[in-house]
């Protein structure tokens, strides 16, 4: 990464929804979580689209398609068209379609979601190392799929068949524990064959320029509720990034975060879309300001004084903690004071 690294969030007069033209949403931990609706989702999307931003939802799941999931946004108060949704399936097709002919038949190790998006883009999937496939793509299959399928990409990927993955996410969140994801899933074939896989979800390049070639937004922030899917992925693609605190990552997570992780902004949910952003300024030789709140390093601990709301306390914390940093993770205890702000 050649940018400079951020070391503060970033501050914006007007609401965000207002300063980008369109919003790149995550889906789980942003919108809705275990299927149910994320509290603010509902209402601050609805307020924001009728404001005049473009919504777009980019998920790196490859086994619902488009459609699947906008039905499951419109039912949750959310309305979508399928054309508003990018899935990692589509960006490992188009990847697929460039480098093979028209026409050519694709081993596909996954669900529905990724069968579709390779015949939207002329490629003829096939379920059998032995249907003379050009290649292979893996992506999540489900809860039932089967081990055979793993054996299935083996064989084809062992012949030195070009390999594809949806994405690489090694887990999945789930109302019960962490279940494994499609790149454990991946990590198994690649045990197997020695081989390695080109990928193309978040955070990498492919998913980024297929959000930007299905949405032609001008001016996008991506919404993520994930370090090092979404906020990397606004990195590598050059935009600005919003963290919402309602999924994956926690508070202290973002004040040690490595500056390819570090947001524009951060936000406890998403009524932070509609807000302008404070600035968090400077005080004193190493200190932070961000409403009522200053943190400053002391020693090797960071220290908070003030009172407010909670967010502008993380938000000065995280100046003082990536300022240190620099280049690198913050290495200061921050446990406590970040506890004391109950987010
Ligand atoms: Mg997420």
């Amino acid at each position: 990464m050649n940018q400079t690294a951020r070391t503060r969030p970033g501050g914006s007069e007007r609401a965000l929804s207002e300063a980008y033209d369109t919003a790149l949403l995550d889906l789980d931990g942003v919108v809705y979580a275990g299927g149910e609706a994320i509290a603010y989702a509902v209402e601050s999307l609805g307020a924001a689209r009728e404001g005049g931003m473009h919504l777009a939802y980019v998920t790196n799941n490859a086994a619902r398609t488009p459609q699947t999931v906008a039905e499951h946004l419109t039912r949750l108060g959310v309305p979508a068209e399928p054309s508003d949704v990018i899935t990692s399936a589509q960006a490992v097709a188009r990847l697929i379609s460039e480098q093979l002919p028209a026409g050519s038949r694709v081993l596909v190790i996954g669900a529905e979601g990724l069968r579709v998006a390779l015949r939207e883009r002329g490629l003829v999937p096939v379920e059998s190392a032995d249907d003379d496939p050009a290649a292979v793509v893996q992506g999540y299959g489900g809860p039932d799929m089967p081990w055979s399928r793993l054996m299935e990409a083996s064989y084809a990927v062992a012949r030195g068949l070009p390999w594809f993955a949806s994405n690489t996410d090694l887990t999945i969140p789930s109302g019960r524990g962490i279940a494994p994801g499609n790149g454990a899933a991946v990590e198994v074939v690649r045990i197997a064959t020695g081989a390695t896989p080109q990928v193309a979800g978040k955070p990498l390049p492919p998913m980024h320029r297929e959000t930007v070639l299905r949405t032609g937004a001008e001016r996008p922030l991506v919404v993520g509720d994930r370090l090092d899917t979404d906020i990397e992925g606004a990195h590598v693609g050059g935009v600005d990034s919003l963290l919402v605190l309602t999924g994956v990552t926690t508070a202290a997570q973002l004040v040690a975060a490595r500056p390819e992780h570090r947001p524009t902004y951060v936000a406890e949910d998403l009524r932070g879309l509609l807000e302008p952003q404070p600035e968090v300024e400077p005080v004193g030789d190493d200190g932070f300001r961000c409403g009522g709140w200053t943190a400053s390093v002391d020693g090797d601990a960071l220290v908070l004084a003030g009172e407010g709301e909670p967010v502008d306390g993380l938000r000065a914390l995280c100046a003082a903690a990536w300022t240190a940093a620099g280049d690198g993770v913050c290495e200061l205890d921050s446990g406590k004071v970040v506890a004391r702000l109950g987010l």
